[in-house]
């Protein structure tokens, strides 16, 4: 930690009352934040950030506004029982339907655009157990989109040498992450929070009075009665006790494809390879099943938490509160985490 030269009276001044403290940037902090202070306009809502804007997976996506393939979807029962896939489902759905309502399509460059998951022809027996339960799925998730999410379709038009059927679902669609960001982050301003970054926070304490200390590693302490804690991927760092193993993800852009046959997004091997148009390129993100061990670090190159795709929403402790591991969908899930963090809040403080 370093040593800052003596504070200035206004310094001082400037730093003292916070009421709630929001550790992360990421779209999830600040929508906390931005919910927290509509509830409270008259308390101090901070949010704090290691960058000087956010420095985490809200800044490098890939932008894709998806619920779960199909294989995710199969992926995700088998790790886990039905109803706990549907439910996640069901709640990127509903997450992405309010990310629409609050910010507005146009602004943040929504795109609904369809998408495909498409198998080489070594994905063959995937392929097949996947068409078998695909009528089973739908039926299910139709109560919770309106229509059933999952067709087979003809990949013959993509120009790639993939199965000829895919499994498509009109659903899903892009957003352009940095429009999508700078909107959240201007809601929030706008709310009256005060956003503060290149502090990069240590692990917390909980001081006698109840309120929550949290110092810095460039040397300032802030203190406040609530503590929240939005650092995703890098939650373990500050609360060793949570289970959030962080995992990079990497995103590589092409240079322009002249003639490009599709728009849209892909997914492949149960989503753990992605790629989206984007304008004349392709964006392509993934493969971290290809190295599971290699690619679980805190490490900074993008990161994100897949170990464990469902969030963690939580009380901690009287004035301490998590809202992390968003996992490989937090763009659909971030509008109804936050609120839920926020309620929960405002019904124990
Ligand atoms: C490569 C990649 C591609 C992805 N693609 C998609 C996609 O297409 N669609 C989708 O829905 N989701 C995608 N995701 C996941 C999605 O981006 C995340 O789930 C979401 O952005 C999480 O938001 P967050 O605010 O919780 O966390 P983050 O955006 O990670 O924000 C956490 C913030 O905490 C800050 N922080 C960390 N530690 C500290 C500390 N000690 N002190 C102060 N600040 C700290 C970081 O600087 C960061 O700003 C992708 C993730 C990655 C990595």
């Amino acid at each position: 930690m370093k040593t800052l030269p003596n504070l200035s009276f206004w310094e001082q001044q400037w730093l003292k009352n916070a009421d709630i403290l929001i550790i992360g940037s990421g779209i999830v902090g600040l929508q906390t934040a931005r919910h927290i202070k509509n509830q409270w306009p008259h308390r101090e809502v901070w949010v704090i950030d290691r960058a000087p804007m956010s420095l985490g997976a809200s800044t490098r996506n890939a932008g894709f506004a998806c619920f779960g393939s199909m294989g995710e979807i199969l992926d995700d029962i088998s790790r886990t029982d039905e109803n706990t896939a549907y439910a996640l489902y069901e709640k990127r759905y509903k997450g992405l339907q309010q990310l629409l309502a609050d910010f507005g399509e146009t602004a943040i460059g929504y795109e609904k655009t369809g998408g495909y998951e498409i198998f080489t022809p070594e994905d063959h027996a995937e392929y097949e157990t996947i068409a078998a339960n695909m009528n089973r799925v739908n039926n299910t998730l139709e109560s919770v989109a309106g229509e059933k999410p999952f067709q087979l379709k003809s990949t013959s038009k993509l120009g790639m040498k993939v199965l000829e059927n895919g499994v498509y679902t009109p659903l899903e669609g892009m957003v352009q992450t940095h429009l999508l960001y700078k909107k959240v982050q201007e809601a929030a301003t706008s709310a009256g929070v005060r956003i503060m970054g290149g502090l990069s926070a240590l692990p917390p304490e909980k001081l006698d009075s109840g309120k929550w200390r949290v110092k810095t590693q460039e040397g300032y302490t802030l203190d406040a009665q609530t503590l929240v804690v939005c650092t995703n991927g890098y939650a373990a760092q500050l609360l060793p006790q949570l289970e959030v193993v962080p995992a990079r993800g990497q995103v590589l852009v092409t240079s322009a494809i002249p003639g490009l046959a599709w728009r849209g997004l892909m997914h492949a091997d149960k989503g753990y390879i992605y790629f989206r148009s984007l304008g004349t390129r392709i964006l392509i993100g993934g493969g971290r099943n290809l190295d599971f061990a290699g690619e679980t670090t805190p490490e900074l190159d993008t990161t994100e938490v897949h170990q464990n795709r469902t969030p963690i929403v939580q009380r901690m402790d009287e004035g301490l509160y998590v809202c992390v591991r968003m996992g490989g969908m937090g763009v659909a899930l971030s509008a109804l985490v936050s609120r839920e963090l926020a309620q929960l809040v405002k019904e124990t403080r």
